[in-house]
C-alpha cells in the first residue's frame, strides 16, 4: 500500500503549527481509538498510521527531514514510526499525551519475561509553584495528585471475586498461541500474543462493579516531594512508580514533577546569582551610609561609600542560591540607585537651589560602562 502523506493522515495544511497538528491528532485519535472500533481493522490501520504522522511531525527534527525528504528522510531504522508496531507500543509510546487527550487511561504494553502481557501505568505530570525562599533553602511539598489507584475491592486484579478469575481457555494460561507456518527455512514457529486474555493467561468471568473489570479506579494520593536546594523553572523531578497504577498488579507509570518558580518582589534570579534594585537617599550618597539590605537569607549590612553614584553594583559573595550540583553559592549582585526626592517643600527647595551654582554639583558627562558590561567586570 502507497504511504499517505502525514499531512493527509492528520488533515492539516503543510505549514500547521504544533498545537494544530496535535489538535488534529487528538481527534483522530479518538475517532479511531480501538475502545471505540472494537475489531475493527480498518480503524485500527488508520489509529495506527495517525500515530506514525503524529509522531513525525509533532518532532520539529523529523519534521523537517520529513519535510526536505519525505518518507524516505524518516523511514529506516532511525525513523522511529510505528509501521510493524503493535497497539500496545503506541500505547506506551503516547501514554502521556493520551492521559492529556483523556483518553485510554492506561497503556496495555509492556511484556515480562515470563511472557506474560504486563501492563504498565501511565506516567503523570504535575507543576509545583516554589518560591524563591524555598528554593533556596530546599522544601519537602505534599502534594495530591489525582490518579488512577489499585481498585481497593478487587485488589487491582478486575474481577469479582477470586473465583472469577478463570486460565484462559484458549493458550491455557501461556498468554500466547502458537501456531506452524512454512517458510523459506522450513517449518516455523510463530508465537503471538492470545487474543482472548491479550497476553495475560487469564480471562475474568465476573467483572469487579467497582473498577468494571479494570484493576484500577480514580483515586487521590499524597505524595510527599523533597525538593532539593537550587532548584530552576522548568525543571523537572521524576519519581519513579508514583504515576498512574496499572491493572493486574503491573507495573505503576512514573510522576514528573514540573518546577514553576514564582516570580519575587525583589530579587531577580540569573543563574545561581541574585539581583537587587536598591534605592539610597540622596543625602546618603553624597555622604556615605551604612544600609541594612534584604537579602533571600535575612538582612544584611553593606556600606556605601561617600559618593556614591546611582548605578554602582555591589557583590555580596555567597549570598546569592545555593547551586543543585555543587557546593557553590551565588552571589547577591546589589544595584544601587540614588532616590531623587518630587515633593520637597518650599525651604528644602531654597536649600538645594544654592547648590545648582555649586561647580561640585555639576555632572561631568563622561562615558560610563554599561550595567551589563558591569556585571561582566565582576564575573571576569
Ligand atoms: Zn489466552
Ligand atoms: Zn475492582
Amino acid at each position: 500500500m502507497e504511504k499517505r502523506d502525514y499531512y493527509e493522515v492528520l488533515g492539516v495544511p503543510k505549514n500547521a503549527d504544533a498545537q494544530t497538528i496535535k489538535k488534529a491528532y487528538r481527534q483522530k485519535a479518538i475517532q479511531y481509538h480501538p475502545d471505540k472500533n472494537p475489531g475493527d481493522k480498518e480503524a485500527e490501520e488508520k489509529f495506527k498510521e495517525a500515530a506514525e504522522a503524529y509522531e513525525v511531525l509533532s518532532n520539529p527534527e523529523k519534521r523537517e527531514q520529513y519535510d526536505r525528504f519525505g518518507h524516505a528522510g524518516v523511514g529506516g531504522a532511525a525513523g522511529g514510526g510505528f509501521q510493524g508496531f503493535d497497539m500496545g507500543d503506541i500505547f506506551s509510546h503516547f501514554g502521556d499525551l493520551f492521559e492529556e487527550f483523556g483518553i485510554g487511561g492506561f497503556s496495555r504494553g509492556g511484556r515480562s519475561r515470563g511472557g506474560h502481557a504486563v501492563q504498565r501505568g501511565t506516567n503523570l505530570r504535575v507543576k509545583v509553584k516554589l518560591t524563591l525562599e524555598e528554593i533556596a533553602k530546599g522544601v519537602e511539598k505534599n502534594i495530591k495528585v489525582q490518579k488512577y489507584v489499585p481498585c481497593p475491592k478487587c485488589g487491582s486484579t478486575g474481577a469479582k471475586s477470586p473465583d472469577a478469575v478463570k486460565t484462559c481457555p484458549t493458550c491455557h494460561g501461556s498468554g500466547y498461541t502458537v501456531r506452524m507456518q512454512q517458510s523459506l527455512f522450513g517449518a516455523m514457529q510463530m508465537q503471538s500474543e492470545c487474543g482472548h486474555c491479550h497476553g495475560t493467561g487469564k480471562v475474568i468471568t465476573d467483572k469487579c462493579p467497582n473498577c468494571n473489570g479494570n484493576g484500577v479506579v480514580r483515586g487521590e494520593e499524597v505524595i510527599t516531594l523533597k525538593i532539593p536546594a537550587g532548584v530552576s523553572d522548568g525543571m523537572q523531578l521524576s519519581m519513579n512508580g508514583k504515576g498512574n497504577a496499572a491493572p493486574n498488579k503491573g507495573i505503576p507509570g512514573d510522576l514528573y514533577v514540573l518546577i514553576e518558580e514564582e516570580k519575587h518582589p525583589l530579587f531577580e534570579r540569573d543563574g545561581n546569582n541574585l539581583y537587587l534594585e536598591y534605592d539610597i537617599s540622596f543625602p546618603q550618597a553624597v555622604l556615605g551610609a551604612t544600609v541594612e539590605i534584604p537579602t533571600i537569607d535575612g538582612k544584611a549590612r553593606i556600606k556605601i561609600s561617600p559618593g556614591t553614584q546611582s548605578g554602582t553594583l555591589l557583590r555580596l559573595n555567597g549570598k546569592g542560591l545555593p547551586g543543585l550540583r555543587s557546593y557553590q553559592r551565588g552571589d547577591l549582585i546589589v544595584n544601587i540607585n540614588v532616590w531623587v526626592p518630587k515633593n520637597l517643600d518650599k525651604e528644602q527647595k531654597q536649600q538645594v537651589e544654592q547648590w545648582l551654582s555649586a561647580p561640585e554639583f555639576a555632572p561631568k558627562n563622561e562615558r560610563r560602562t554599561s550595567f551589563f558590561e558591569r556585571v561582566k567586570q565582576f564575573f571576569n
